[in-house]
């Protein structure tokens, strides 16, 4: 691929500007949860028919999540994937956008809106480009990235989604990055993720009478406390781990000490050594916690997203090399390690990918609010831009598989 072809891309990914614009936005207004993604799958699989590719649509027995195949040549060989998450959030959008969400209770909160539009597009330059190709390029539109417990890339893998894929790449806009500075990195970019559960269970009774009861939220507050020590304590501290507890539930009444607390909360970190010794150290604070304070423990420990975001070394050089010429090297920079997990990280786990960042965030387009936050909106002049990294990244990996 020379300089002609990179700038060509950049041009038909620059004329679709205003279509991806208000795609973007339509989606933004009709967000739609993990595993709820029915209406998004189904305007998606519409739009790559009129590309003239054959989209398959469902995932797990759900009609969600789309999958269509450009083969280029007369070959299938090599095969590289690309992947979009299409899911919103469970929380109201607030703001004051002319497209904000039109449902209560959902939000395109982490810009997955502009994922799924950004690889439409994508796959509309690649399939023109066909002819001058050779490979295969599939077009993977995940349900569910942001469920925490079911995953979309998970269950795609189990349907078989990359059967034959040598490589495959996805993408994520960054708010907290200025717009169009593009961030790439080799070897652990983002950690695994773990859910933990813990129910105290006490015994409850009259709040005025405690020394008849085992106050649960005495050993909740604890075994909280407790936790601090296993990353500080117990775990190499030039090692990676964060434990956090997300939720602590316990009681409803003033006068009343429960019969039990619930906690939950999350486990981070890019090592299965120090993921299993964190999870035993929580099981065995748990457990003597509790017997010192006459209560029991059960404990439940989940392996949510189990592998952390690793980029291939061959793959991450290769699109650091892609994205200088399609952005300048004074737009492109090396991603800081994150403890944010992505479950793009499953299909890692089985082949050789890259996953890098597109910097959205623009303080006079007020897009630069955190991912996940109920004002979070993306600078859609940055949607050209990441069509053309998709397409030509596709086309540097195609021919880098084929050897040339
Ligand atoms: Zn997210
Ligand atoms: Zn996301």
């Amino acid at each position: 691929m020379d300089s002609g072809d990179i700038g060509q891309i950049g041009r038909a990914a620059a004329a679709m500007a205003e279509e991806l614009t208000t795609l973007r936005q339509h989606l933004h207004a009709y967000p739609e949860i993990s595993w709820q993604e029915v209406e998004t799958s189904r305007l998606i699989a519409s739009k790559l028919e009129e590309i003239g590719l054959k989209p398959r649509i469902g995932t797990a027995g759900k009609p969600v999540g789309v999958v269509a195949d450009l083969t280029c040549g007369s070959e299938a060989k090599p095969c590289v994937a690309l992947r979009a998450d299409i899911d919103a959030l469970a929380f109201t959008e607030e703001s004051d956008l002319t497209y904000k969400s039109l449902k209560s209770g959902a939000m395109h909160a982490c810009g997955h809106d502009a994922h799924a539009v950004m690889l439409l597009g994508a796959a509309r330059i690649l399939h023109s480009m066909k002819d001058r190709l050779t490979g295969q390029v599939r077009f993977i539109f995940q349900p569910a990235e942001e469920h925490g417990l079911v995953s979309g890339a998970e269950a795609m893998m189990k349907g078989g989604v990359l059967e034959g894929v040598d490589a495959i790449a996805g993408m994520h806009l960054w708010s907290h990055v200025p717009s169009g500075k593009v961030q790439w990195r080799s070897g652990p970019v983002m950690a695994s993720s773990d859910v933990w559960e813990v129910c105290f269970q006490g015994r409850g009774g009259h709040g005025a009478m405690p020394h008849k009861t085992v106050d649960p939220a005495v050993i909740a507050a604890n075994f909280v406390l407790a936790l601090q020590t296993i990353v500080s304590r117990e775990i190499d501290p030039l090692q990676t781990c964060v434990i956090s507890a997300g939720k602590f539930h316990c009681g409803d009444v003033t006068n009343v000490i429960p019969d039990r607390a619930e906690l939950s909360g999350n486990v981070r970190t890019f090592s299965l050594d120090v993921r299993d010794s964190a999870r035993a150290s929580l099981v065995r604070i748990a457990e003597s916690i509790a017997t010192a304070y006459r209560g029991s423990a059960e404990t439940k420990y989940i392996n949510v997203y189990p592998h952390p975001v690793n980029n291939d070394p061959a793959l991450a050089e290769l699109f650091r090399d892609v994205a200088i010429r399609v952005v300048g090297e004074e737009n492109v920079e090396e991603s800081p390690v994150l403890m944010t997990s992505e479950d793009f990280s499953f299909y890692q786990s089985r082949i050789p990918g890259n996953f890098f960042f597109l910097g959205s965030g623009d303080p006079e387009k007020g897009t630069t609010a955190p991912h996940h936050s109920s004002r979070f909106n993306v600078d859609d002049s940055v949607l050209p831009t990441g069509v053309s990294l998709l397409v030509s990244f596709a086309c540097a990996a195609l021919e880098k598989l084929r050897g040339k």
